[in-house]
């Protein structure tokens, strides 16, 4: 292999920086040339082309977001567009791609495979951290303490002012953001959209509480699983508790990437360039504990990931 294309694709990630770079060095380590397009698939197909040297990729990886830029690409949902796409990057030379992104971005590396053959390799960037064959996605772990830092300082004014706080904190489709910031937050309950909850439970809680004299208390809920609004109301109507409510948002997303997330890109920009370059394809590479693995993209993408019964069982003797 002489040359290999990179990009980032779908929801941006902190630490992608930090993953584009790994690929760059690692391959031209190999003695391999390396194109980088900006906004992901539709870049490739906009032949928006940009070759990567060692110096290019120097100085970002303390930067959150992505160098390369990222976009959704609705051209590149359609087998026109996907063709499209193969064209440019046989047009530049290209014998494999990394596609650093989440579940739908590794969906279309698959299709590449799938449709013609071009050898891929995924690196699973996601804040959500839902990606299967993966203890960690690039970019959780900094969401996850942008959170905390949040609750740590709600926490604060909640103790003073005697008062209920409700955050809601990322997570659409699962709680992964929520339970691990919960946990660390050490909220007084957790609502993640994997698990059915009473609200009328959590209000019987909190009023036993007051009465032993705890009168604050931090709920977290992810986006998927309520409102922080309608939970507000509800927690007022039912308690008489005057209660506050935050909406963390894309503060979550952003910001410089937390020194976990940086190294674990980087271990698994290098390993996807690597395996790319020696012959592997339709992978993504991942971690299992401390270890780097690297398993099948169908594998990966016919998987659910998990939220751990162990964590939520630790949730819940915490929060008593
Ligand atoms: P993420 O990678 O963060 O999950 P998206 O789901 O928006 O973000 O996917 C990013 C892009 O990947 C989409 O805009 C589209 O171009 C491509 N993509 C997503 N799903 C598929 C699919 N099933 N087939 C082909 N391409 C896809």
């Amino acid at each position: 292999m002489k040359r290999i294309g990179v990009i980032t694709s779908g929801g941006d990630a902190p630490g992608m920086n930090a993953a584009i770079r790994a690929v760059v060095r690692a391959a031209i380590g190999r003695g391999v040339s390396v194109v980088g397009f900006t906004h992901g698939y539709e870049g490739i197909i906009d032949d928006e082309a940009m070759p990567l040297d060692s110096v290019s990729v120097g100085g970002i990886i303390s930067r959150g977001g992505t160098m390369l830029r990222s976009a959704r690409s609705k051209t590149f949902m359609t087998e026109d567009g996907r063709d499209r796409a193969v064209g440019v990057l046989r047009k530049h030379g290209l014998e494999g791609l990394v596609v650093i992104g989440g579940d739908g971005s590794l969906r279309g590396a698959l299709c590449l495979h799938d449709e013609f053959g071009f050898p891929v390799m995924g690196v699973p960037g996601s804040i959500d951290n839902d990606i299967s064959g993966t203890d960690f996605s690039i970019g959780f772990d900094t969401a996850v303490n942008a959170a905390l830092e949040a609750i740590d300082r709600v926490r604060d004014t909640a103790y003073s002012h005697e008062r209920i706080f409700v955050i809601e904190v990322m997570g659409r489709h699962n709680g992964f953001i929520a339970l691990e910031a919960g946990l660390a937050g050490g909220a007084e309950a957790i609502l993640i959209p994997e698990v059915p909850y009473s609200l009328m439970e959590i209000c019987t809680d909190m009023k036993r509480a007051a009465v032993r004299g705890k009168k604050s208390s931090i709920i977290i809920v992810a986006e998927g699983a309520a409102r922080a609004s309608d939970i507000k109301d509800f927690i007022e109507k039912n308690t008489g508790f005057e209660a506050r409510q935050l909406v963390l948002g894309h503060m979550q997303r952003g910001g410089s990437p937390t020194a976990f997330d940086r190294v674990l890109a980087l271990r698994l920009g290098a390993l996807a360039a690597n395996r790319l370059i020696s012959g592997y394809t339709a992978e993504m590479v991942g971690v299992d504990g401390v270890k780097l693995v690297s398993h099948p993209l169908s594998y990966v993408l016919s998987t659910e990931r998990a939220i751990d019964p162990e964590k939520l069982l630790l949730a819940g003797v915490m929060a008593q």
